[in-house]
């Protein structure tokens, strides 16, 4: 008899190009291509009806083609959060990257400006020492990079606190070699899931009058500053309108999750749903309850459990590990065993970090697969 080795037995792929969904093997993470493109194009729209460039946080999705389609739409090109995430985007042919953090520690500062030979990178600096390492290390590999002094708007989270703090390490910055001062980054996090809109329109526009108490240190220092770059999805609408920030960093707005979509968004920024979980329905073990197999290793719940698109009457109530828990009202709202479900994820970012592809359809037909090449890179 022939036996079939486990060693030569790889994992079937989820789904092939031209399945339909129906088809899509579970868990695995789903792009609505139309809701998606739609929602690439309002934001590139927003921008550039403010004159302000748009640089989308690849954080959010880690994949190299959706990066790949913002640019073509006209972003002026990607911000990273690590220095490792990065490199799939470099190796994809993005050829500028902002890693919008700090960079502390000899083989992030390394790796960094071995990117920076190949394509145009800039970084957030926060103090003279960190300047001064990466200074260094960029002159080590014989190459050269932008950087961009963060600033504290309100966040509370890294940057630097004062406009006097700002200017001096300017000109920190300006006597070191391989080093390019580009301007500042104001990213006020605290801010993006702010629910009412009035409170963000006034926890941007507070942000905003932070940011010109230092453009006018620096004017008044006789240094130009000629970036500004910030703002998230949440705040994206008053970022760009409100004449200081150069280019807009948003991240979310091409999945819109189920903790953005809890937000008043009024009528000026309509984001769809474009990224859902498939799961199907593995047990039934009470008239009301049926159980799904998109657990904690297919979704994050950090920010609140991911929600079924169809089925009124239909709750998600817990999540474990491999099992998420859901409550009907009434039997007949109870999907039967088998069936297979979409759902809303509460969070993109993480939710993109645990999955190595994301199946792109269009209608209900797959059109491609995409791998998620920084996912887990996270160094
Ligand atoms: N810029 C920075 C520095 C961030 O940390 C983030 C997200 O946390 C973003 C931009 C993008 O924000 P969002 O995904 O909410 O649009
Ligand atoms: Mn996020």
């Amino acid at each position: 008899q022939m036996l079939d080795p486990v060693e030569h037995m790889a994992a079937p792929a989820a789904a092939r190009v031209g399945d339909t969904l129906a088809d899509v093997d579970t868990p695995s993470l789903i792009l609505d291509l139309d809701a998606f493109e739609d929602n690439l194009r309002m934001m590139q729209a927003l921008a550039e009806r403010h004159g302000v460039a748009l640089r989308p946080h690849a954080k959010a999705h880690k994949c190299p083609e959706i990066a790949l389609r913002q640019i073509a739409l006209g972003a002026q090109g990607i911000c990273c959060q690590k220095v490792s995430e990065a490199l799939p985007f470099v190796a994809a042919g993005v050829r500028d990257i902002h890693i919008s953090n700090e960079v502390v520690g000899a083989p992030k500062l390394d790796l960094l400006a071995r990117l920076a030979r190949q394509a145009r990178i800039s970084v957030c600096v926060d103090h003279p020492s960190a300047a001064q390492a990466l200074s260094a290390a960029l002159a080590q590999a014989g190459a050269s990079a932008g950087v961009l002094i963060e600033i504290d708007v309100g966040q509370k989270r890294c940057g630097v606190q004062r406009p006097e703090d700002a200017v001096a390490l300017a000109r920190v910055l300006a006597s070191l070699p391989n080093l390019e001062f580009l301007g500042l980054q104001a990213y006020h996090g605290g801010l993006q899931h702010k629910r009412s809109i009035g409170q963000r329109r006034r926890g941007a526009e507070k942000a905003a009058r932070q940011v010109r108490r230092y453009l006018r240190a620096f004017a008044q220092a006789g240094m130009s500053c000629p970036v500004v770059t910030g703002g998230g999805t949440g705040s994206a609408l008053f970022d760009a309108a409100g004449q200081v920030y150069t280019e807009i960093q948003a991240g979310s707005y091409p999945f819109m999750d189920a903790d953005y979509a809890r937000l008043d968004w009024g009528d000026a920024l309509s984001l769809r749903h474009s990224l859902f979980l498939l799961g199907t329905v593995m047990s039934t073990p009470t008239p009301e309850r049926a159980i799904v197999d998109v657990g904690l290793k297919s979704t994050s719940a950090e920010s609140g459990l991911p929600r079924p698109v169809a089925g009124k009457g239909l709750h998600c109530v817990a999540i474990n590990d491999e099992h998420l828990i859901l409550k009907a009202d009434h039997a007949r709202d109870r999907p039967s065993l088998g069936f297979k479900l979409s759902l809303i994820p509460g969070h993109c970012d993480p939710t993109f970090n645990l999955h190595d592809s994301i199946v792109a359809v269009r209608g209900d037909k797959v059109e491609a697969i995409w791998d998620i090449s920084a996912r887990g890179l996270s160094r």
